[in-house]
């Protein structure tokens, strides 16, 4: 029987990463993976393929709409839907064999097959022709990550009624696409469809969008999809979903109580994802999940079981894959016998639409819930050069920081390249950073990054430059 230190149960960015840490600490590392390509939810049907269709719908719809602005004159141009989903099916791919580069590189066996427990401290792996092996494992670490989840009266038929994985693989533009659910996934994968010209409605159960982030955001950015052409159907509550033909017929209640019908061709069901732990045989090992199907982990990621930990989507927490990545180092780096540290505080979140949203630490929601006295600075995006020389004006900065220290307390971005400039808003709080610290930063000129400064200098006494 084959024997190692450390074995991972799937390959996401939580897994895979805990191989790499893993490995890199001297652990003999395995890593077990039921399909044939690595890299899990996020290299595969999540984060990279949605990026690489909003990256492509975005560049469509400048080219529509917002090229002739910069003077450049081009026929009337086409979206080739079979030509887009095989250019993401490329970047996935060249994406995936990275990983198997990096498992190589660091010495990690690769096992392909459902891995589930004998006991603590063994795990078959099952192979899809039916073969199965067993190996040893001093520590393992479960990172079998969500799936998409649904509600109860939806039958997803994945042709017309269909999940986030399907929406990545359509062979045709939707004429209406339904959204159900206002969250990241949906307001994503919606705005590629209405790039390439699908009417979109979003029909959300509760009374905004995106309902975790600082309202800001929310309000700004339901405004900005608006005039995308985006319609919302909010604080409405679905009730059934019937397949009629090549239609779906969505039916609702909205806010007063009244019967709503809404009518597409295709509807996407983006109301959440829940973890992932079939097959894993987790009753042979022992190891409890929590009241909502989560493995059950302490402060270290441990489970009740002394040997097995668990990371990313499968535990507590958002379902982020840089929470999971964050994780898998966490817990190679406490089997080390390191003491790591996570500020799950500070794990930001990001819409990818366009404009961008980014927001990290606390919203004012919450600062308002736990009574704590703030001060908030802002700036908007259209004051900036930078923003008018590409034509990028939508959206806003709000700097949260407390009212007494000045200590930046929350960060919160609508605006082009918010994905990437939510960086500084992670680094000034990890550092404890007060508005004044960034306020009195450099920030090279022309950015959208002086957004950052401007609302820094509006949280300190209101003497922001450009306003
Ligand atoms: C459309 C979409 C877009 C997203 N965009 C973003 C984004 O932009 N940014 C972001 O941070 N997050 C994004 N996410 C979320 C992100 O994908 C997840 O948070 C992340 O993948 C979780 O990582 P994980 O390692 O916990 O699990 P996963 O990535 O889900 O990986 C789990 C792996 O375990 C394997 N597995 C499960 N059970 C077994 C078993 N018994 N044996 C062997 N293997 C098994 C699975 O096959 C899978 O490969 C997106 C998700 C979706 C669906």
């Amino acid at each position: 029987m084959s024997q190692f230190d450390v074995t991972v149960i799937g390959s996401g960015p939580g897994g895979y990463v805990a191989a790499i840490r893993a490995a890199q600490l001297g652990f003999k590392t395995a890593i077990i993976e039921k399909y044939s390509t690595l890299g899990g939810t996020c290299l595969n049907v999540g984060c990279i393929p949605s990026k690489a269709l909003l990256d492509s719908s975005e560049h469509f719809e400048n080219a529509k709409h917002n090229f002739e602005n910069h003077g450049i004159i081009i026929n009337e141009p086409k979206a080739d839907i079979a030509r887009m989903i095989a250019r993401k099916n490329e970047v996935v791919e060249q994406t995936t064999k990275g990983i198997n580069f990096l498992m190589d590189k660091n010495k990690i066996t690769v096992f392909e097959g459902l891995g589930s427990f004998e006991s603590a401290t063994q795990i078959k792996v099952t192979k899809n022709d039916g073969s199965s092996e067993t190996i040893d494992s001093k520590y393992t670490i479960i990172a079998t990550g969500s799936k998409p989840s649904s509600l109860p009266f939806i039958t997803l038929d994945k042709e017309r009624v269909i999940t986030s994985t399907e929406a990545l693989n359509l062979k045709e533009i939707p004429k209406h696409l339904v959204v159900i659910g206002g969250g990241v996934i949906g307001l994503e994968l919606g705005s590629v469809y209405l790039r390439l010209g699908a009417q979109v409605t979003v029909v959300e159960f509760m009374d905004k969008i995106i309902p975790t982030m600082d309202g800001a955001l929310s309000k700004e950015l339901t405004k900005v999809l608006k005039k995308q052409g985006m319609k919302f159907m909010l604080s409405t509550a679905v009730s059934a979903v019937e397949r009629i033909g090549d239609s779906v017929k969505i039916t609702a209640k909205d806010k007063k109580g009244e019967e709503v019908t809404v009518e597409g061709d295709y509807c996407l069901v983006s109301v959440g994802r829940r973890p992932f732990t079939d097959g894993l045989a987790l009753e042979k090992a022992g190891v409890e999940l929590d009241e909502r199907g989560r493995i059950k982990t302490n402060d270290h990621l441990q489970t009740n079981v002394a040997n097995i930990y668990a990371i990313g989507d499968v535990i507590k927490g958002a379902m982020l894959a840089h929470k999971a990545e964050e994780e898998g180092v966490f817990v190679a780096e406490i089997l080390a016998g390191q003491k790591p540290h996570i500020n799950y505080n500070l794990i930001p979140g990001v819409v990818y639409t366009w404009p961008e949203v980014a927001g990290v630490g606390k919203t004012e929601e919450q600062l308002k819930e736990e009574g704590v006295a703030y001060k908030i600075g802002t700036f908007p995006m259209r004051a900036l050069g930078r923003s008018r020389a590409s034509g990028d004006i939508d959206g806003l900065v709000k700097i949260i920081a407390d009212e007494k220290t000045d200590e930046v307390l929350g960060f919160h971005m609508i605006g082009a390249r918010a994905a990437d400039l939510v960086a500084e808003g992670v680094i000034a709080m990890e550092f404890r950073a007060s508005a004044e610290d960034i306020a009195r930063s450099s920030h090279a000129h022309p950015t959208y990054a002086e957004a950052i400064k401007e609302a820094a200098l509006d949280a300190t006494g209101k003497r922001a430059l450009h306003m």
